[in-house]
């Protein structure tokens, strides 16, 4: 936890690669995991003499993605050159957007954990090709290679206004923006395949400090979890330099996700350094407003308006709806696992708490989870006619996850029905009561904690399958006398 006289000051700017056949630029394919260097072209190599070609799939992609994050739409932009020199950049220069994006001035709501919402301001959204990748010391080859597949793939760049003030808001800014690009179908929001980038950039204040304080930026996070604890990190490091009376640099920093820190790479630069200038090759972008509007009328439910619907015919909170509007799956798995008319609140639980932790543990999707939306709910139907208790169903769904067997199934196999059966449960006391008469007396002079031990008891008398409110119901009437 940040000491409580500092604030933490956070951006983001997300690299989200856009869902098209071909590059930016050129024809070549963009798909992800082929040879090095099979997907390239002359125009991908900068070669002398070649022209770009603008991909309109591309331009689509960031209006709609403007549209839905509230923004702005520039009637005009304008591609501009961005020179830097890396081996695995042959031209020389990036082709981006410099002072005329293509999006400005958007906001999102982001959903925390707390059941509270906040907006983080969108500064804008740009198009732009990416490069290739330097590839070092395989085996034990003291050698670099450059594979150029990569370069030209065409790159929305999502940079958010300092706005966001935990590490956990930043986690939220990221899984609201994917849950976002993925619902629209423009970024597959594949973190591990770097589809999705993020860096963060990073400054702490005083409590009551006006003026931001000097950023680092942590370069190329790659999973939600790395992003939220190089923040933590980078926001303790800064504030311990200062309490030391150091001074802290702009400068770009990696996470170390390993030893769990980051480190200094390079000086930041300044935009002035890269000597941004229009690309000659490329005319200004020009829109009409009868695409603009066109393409809004494409635009699908989006979380935030699933999320509302959540809430409003299902009753739940702010949090849940968030997660369970997540994506696509998770709210169709969610919503047929309704099907017969079950809570929702509790359908809910099954899915945020049981199963996803268990499909955390086992690193799979949604989509391939061993128990079905149907076996999901008739688990809950069970809880529901009391046929087994909550702790049973626990038990029952731990062999769903390993065998996809129906709970109905299980239940029958295995004997697990709940007692509901009050003379049946009024023995199980009884006899216990019988065998600790010092306990009872014990609990008759006031020890109310000797209750727990009974409920025990009897619970173990009865396998776990005694209905838990008559147990409580009938042990305390008896044991009161
Ligand atoms: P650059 O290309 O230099 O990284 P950008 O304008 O693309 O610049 O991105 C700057 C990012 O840094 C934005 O997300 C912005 O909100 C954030 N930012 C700017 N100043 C601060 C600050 N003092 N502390 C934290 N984040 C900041
Ligand atoms: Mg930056």
């Amino acid at each position: 936890m940040l000491r409580q006289d500092y604030e933490l000051v956070v951006g983001l700017e997300v690299h989200a690669q856009v869902s098209t056949q071909s590059k930016l630029f050129s024809g070549s394919s963009t798909a992800f995991g082929a040879e090095p260097n099979t997907q390239t072209c002359p125009i991908d190599l900068g070669m002398p003499g070649v022209l770009p070609v603008l991909n309109d799939k591309v331009v689509e992609a960031a209006v709609r993605t403007g549209l839905a994050l509230n923004a702005h739409i520039n009637k005009t932009s304008v591609f501009a050159r961005k020179n830097y020199f890396y081996p695995d950049l042959p031209k020389g220069y990036q082709i981006s957007q410099y002072d005329l994006p293509i999006v400005e001035h958007g906001r999102m709501t982001v959903d925390l954990e707390d059941g509270s919402s906040k907006e983080i301001g969108i500064t804008r959204i740009h198009i732009e090709e990416d490069a290739g990748k330097s590839v070092h010391d395989i085996g034990d080859e003291k050698v670099s290679h450059v594979d150029l597949n990569r370069a030209g793939v065409p790159l929305m760049e999502i940079v958010s206004e300092p706005d966001i003030r935990t590490a956990e808001e930043a986690g939220a800014y990221v899984k609201k923006l994917r849950a976002i690009l993925r619902f629209l179908e423009v970024c597959d929001g594949n973190m591990e395949q770097g589809s999705m980038r993020c860096d963060a950039n990073v400054s702490v204040r005083k409590r009551g400090e006006t003026k931001f304080g000097t950023r680092t930026e942590i370069k190329n996070l790659n999973s939600i979890r790395n992003i939220v604890r190089a923040i933590e990190y980078e926001a303790e490091r800064q504030v311990e330099a200062i309490e030391n009376g150091e001074k802290i640099y702009q400068e770009t920093r990696l996470w170390d996700a390993g030893k769990n820190i980051t480190r200094s790479m390079r000086g930041k630069e300044n935009a002035h350094d890269y000597r941004y200038f229009p690309d000659p090759d490329l005319l200004p972008l020009r829109l009409k407003e009868d695409d603009i509007e066109a393409w809004k009328k494409t635009l699908p439910e989006l979380p935030d308006q699933l999320k509302d619907r959540f809430m409003r015919d299902y009753s739940l909170n702010n949090y849940d709806a968030a997660v369970l509007s997540g994506s696509r799956e998770s709210a169709r798995f969610f919503e047929a696992a309704l099907e017969g008319g079950r809570d929702p609140k509790l359908v809910a639980n099954w899915i945020m708490v049981e199963l996803f932790g268990a499909l955390n543990k086992s690193g799979k999707d949604i989509t391939e989870s061993p128990v079905s939306p149907a076996q999901l709910g008739q688990l809950v139907g069970l809880i529901e006619k009391n046929t087994i208790s909550g702790k049973i169903a626990k038990t029952v769904f731990e062999e769903m996850l390993q065998s996809s067997a129906d709970p109905e199934e299980i239940v029958k196999a295995k004997g697990l029905v709940q007692i509901t059966d009050t003379g049946a449960i009024e023995k199980a006391i009884d006899d216990i009561m019988a065998a600790n008469a010092d306990q009872v007396a014990d609990f008759r002079s006031g020890n109310e904690r000797v209750y727990g031990w009974f409920v025990g008891q009897v619970m173990k008398a009865t396998q776990g399958k005694a209905n838990p409110a008559m147990l409580n119901d009938l042990l305390r009437k008896k044991l009161q006398g």
